[in-house]
């Protein structure tokens, strides 16, 4: 049997294949037949450019639909695809190019000749371009190719994709996606979350990264259902959107964006069955206020990595709880663990782990940082620190370098966050480790303020002060207009530690 993912994707396609997949934000649109005509075409170029299976993909371009074509002609092709990032400077796209190898590298025209010289010294063969409207010597060179290619055999255990993940610290590592890993999981999800065909999806997540370009994607190919796809969120267009729409995935800002807009209310919602955050701890406090202002819809909060693809869900039908990411997925197997790779019981903190068909391979290249990675029996270890609770249901707490060690007692920043959090006049925190010449390490937090109430750092102290044990409080507050995130919502607090850092210098 052929397990290429592309094969998958075509036998869920709609019988009637001038079905939309996908409608621009301008009024422009896509049928299935002309996602499989256009992905073949340049399949077709990518097979003239002497892309072979298992030869990687390089793409740093604009969200587009020609983009997405441009995966899908790699997964048909055998290719690897490499998306990158384009915040990804010239000297980080050198060390992806120089560690990848990739055969062929697809840029925006603007930067063709940094790419063209990169490639010489790196030795990629080939350099085409992809502009946001589409144009370029992509789409020129795909055009009035035969699309009928088909799509190359896998066994399954073969790469589909290599995802480089975030890095936020040391250098940035090569997760070996198969096109089996992709399929199940996305299979299980399609499932789990209910997609059938008269699905109608906001899609406004960048597709460089897993949520946006599997998640999403894969949950409407394999249903025969329809995407609204928009180069980027935007709170005023997906209102106008959205009563179009059946479900939205989204980071926590998206909804925190549609919030602070006036008109976000329960019409806006009315076709709509299914809000969807991950990627980022969606705050309690967002879970309710939606809850409240969307006439009762509760987002379900899902959970999953780069290396692991999703691993639990909120229930589609069931309680979705407020501050937990719910339960493993069919398949997925979820354990707690010590250091030592000890099972840990019911509601204590440990590290995650988790084993089954989504999990990666490896890390590209790295085969000593795998074997760091996974347990003797395959369960790999994610790094972010979690309890499951009486009834299942799996606590996200922090990462497991989030950690704060203050005078030898550990302190899980989510704890603290959560106090501030409701604190009158706090929009939202981040609680970080800062180097203290007693404690080793101190707590200290970085606010931002919602303007309801007054609020300094004293009355912060304070109010933690009354709830918790002292090594937590934290012994200084920053105030800040906005914390720092990343594209996917993720608040950078290596950032932040390296901006407070001297707080306690001598
Ligand atoms: P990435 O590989 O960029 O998708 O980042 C994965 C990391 O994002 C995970 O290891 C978690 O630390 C975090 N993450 C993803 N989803 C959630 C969630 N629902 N709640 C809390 N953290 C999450």
């Amino acid at each position: 049997m052929n397990e290429n993912l592309y094969a998958l994707m075509q036998s869920n396609f709609p019988v009637d294949r001038s079905q939309t997949v996908m409608e621009l934000g301008d009024g422009g649109a896509y049928s299935y037949a002309e996602l499989d005509e256009i992905s073949g075409r340049i399949a077709r170029l990518l097979f003239a450019k002497g892309v072979k299976k298992g030869d990687r993909v390089a793409v740093q371009v604009d969200k587009s639909p020609e983009n997405l074509f441009l995966y899908l002609a790699t997964i048909r092709v055998g290719g690897v695809y490499l998306p990158l990032n384009n915040a990804y400077t010239t000297s980080e796209v050198a060390y992806f190019l120089g560690d990848a190898e990739p055969a062929l590298a697809v840029c925006r025209p603007q930067k063709e000749a940094e790419f063209k010289e990169l490639a010489q010294k790196l030795g990629v063969a080939e350099i085409l371009t992809l502009a946001a409207d589409g144009s370029g010597s992509l789409t020129e060179g795909a055009e009035g190719l035969d699309p009928d290619v088909g799509c190359v055999h896998s066994d399954g255990d073969e790469l589909a994709a290599i995802l480089y993940t975030s890095g936020t610290t040391g250098r940035s590592k090569g997760a070996m996606l198969s096109h089996r890993n992709l399929g199940a999981n996305t299979l299980t999800l399609r499932d789990y979350w209910g997609f059938t065909k008269d699905d109608v999806l906001l899609h406004a997540l960048p597709i460089f990264h897993t949520h946006g370009l599997f998640v999403a994607t894969h949950c409407v190919l394999l249903s025969g259902a329809k995407m609204i796809f928009l180069p980027k969120f935007d709170a005023e267009q997906a209102l106008g959107l959205l009563p179009r729409c059946t479900a939205m995935m989204g980071v926590p800002t998206f909804y925190t964006r549609l919030l602070a807009h006036p008109d976000f209310g329960p019409g806006v919602c009315k076709n709509m069955r299914l809000f969807i955050s991950g990627s980022a701890p969606l705050l309690e406090e967002t879970f309710r206020e939606f809850e409240e202002r969307s006439g009762g819809f509760a987002i379900l909060e899902r959970y999953g990595m780069t290396e692991t693809c999703m691993n639990t869900s909120n229930p589609l039908d069931g309680e979705r709880r407020a501050g937990t990411v719910g339960f493993p997925l069919p398949g997925v197997e979820v354990r707690i663990a010590d250091e030592e790779g000890n099972v840990l019981a019911t509601n204590e903190i440990g590290v995650l782990e988790v084993k089954g068909p989504n999990v990666f391979s490896g890390y590209w290249r790295m085969p000593e940082k795998t074997a760091e990675e996974f347990r003797s029996d395959g369960f790999f270890i994610t790094g972010d620190v979690a309890k499951i609770d009486e009834r299942g249901y799996v606590h996200i707490v922090g990462r497991a370098k989030d950690l704060v060690i203050c005078g030898g007692y550990n302190v899980y920043p989510k704890e603290i966050e959560l106090v501030v959090d409701d604190l009158p006049g706090i929009g939202e925190s981040a609680v970080i480790g800062v180097p203290h010449p007693d404690f080793g390490e101190a707590v200290a937090a970085v606010v931002t303020r919602d303007g309801s109430a007054d609020i300094g750092e004293e009355q912060v102290i304070e109010a933690c002060k009354a709830k918790l044990a002292n090594f937590k409080v934290p012994k200084c507050v920053y105030f800040v207009d906005e914390l720092p995130r990343n594209t996917m919502g993720k608040v950078q607090k290596n950032q932040l530690r390296e901006t407070y850092k001297d707080s306690f210098a001598a």
